[in-house]
């Protein structure tokens, strides 16, 4: 129960407006997304993937040891060891850098992490990245980041807030100074100035392994889009849905990233 009647127009999601490219586009002004990853290799690819498909340009992976191919034709990969990960940053042209889905938690997934957190990028935070913070200091959360945490992440980096849902990530929003997208069966989006948006009645098919993976790649190649957090995470929250919905039951991950591009033209 997220504390108020989720059908109310105050607060539930609206289908985003989306822009098609400029007829002048090219693949760097329409957006570079880095992906950080390190860890499990799959949740990176899934965010990898999901980014590709959201409507940005490219998208890099800065993965430790890899082999220099992505893991399919349009997703370069960069061979980085830890150290290089803050020069990989200084790249002008990326757009939003997403760190968490298959970072790691080691030592090295921290110092990759803390090179993530001196950027100057538009951030999306998510999983192992919300965990080391909570683990290291939840005073480091960067200002003007989208953090996407399901419930768990949620409550180690902000303990016990009382109130809904809404509340909650209303307080963790102003708090951190950051984009709150409070995952679960309902979806809080809220923004430090104390706009919010609930998206309710998704599919609950969306409760399988990667699905969290595919909203953060999903976020981040908005956010390198619009460059405005809330508009960013709204837009991903909605083409989320819709794609869960497209894809009907017993779907998988990897089905939602395919209903990406039909759920997008939907909305242009
Ligand atoms: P994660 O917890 O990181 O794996 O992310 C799971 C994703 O699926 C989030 O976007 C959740 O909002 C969504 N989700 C999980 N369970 C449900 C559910 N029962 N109904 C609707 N959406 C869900
Ligand atoms: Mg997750």
């Amino acid at each position: 129960d997220i504390g108020i009647a989720p059908s109310s127009p105050l607060h539930s999601l609206a289908p985003p407006h989306l822009d098609a490219p400029a007829s002048d586009a090219h693949k760097y002004s329409r957006g570079l997304v880095a992906v950080i990853g390190g860890g499990m290799a799959g949740a990176g690819l899934l965010a990898s993937r999901a980014a590709a498909r959201s409507g940005a340009g490219a998208v890099r992976r800065i993965v430790p040891d890899a082999d220099g191919r992505g893991p399919d034709a349009i997703i370069t990969s960069a061979a980085m060891k830890v150290a290089d990960v803050a020069k990989a940053l200084e790249d002008k042209r990326l757009s939003a850098v997403l760190a968490g889905p298959g970072l790691g938690r080691d030592d090295g997934a921290w110092e990759r992490l803390e090179a993530v957190l001196e950027s100057e990028h538009r951030l999306v935070l998510d999983a192992d990245a919300l965990t080391l913070l909570a683990d290291k200091g939840p005073d480091q959360l960067p200002a003007g980041a989208i953090l996407t945490p399901h419930e768990g992440e949620f409550a180690r980096l902000f303990g016990d807030v009382p109130g809904s849902k809404i509340d909650k990530a209303l307080a963790a929003a102003q708090r951190s100074r950051c984009v709150l997208v409070y995952k679960g069966a309902d979806t809080v989006i809220a923004a430090p100035d104390g706009k919010a948006a609930v998206a309710s009645r998704g599919s609950f098919w969306l409760s399988t392994a990667g699905t969290g993976d595919v909203l953060a790649g999903l976020a981040a190649g908005r956010f390198a889009v619009t460059g405005d957090p809330f508009r960013a995470a709204c837009e991903a929250v909605w083409l989320h849905g819709e794609a869960a919905r497209q894809a009907g039951a017993a779907f998988i991950a990897d089905d939602l990233i395919e209903r990406l591009p039909a759920a997008i033209a939907r909305r242009l």
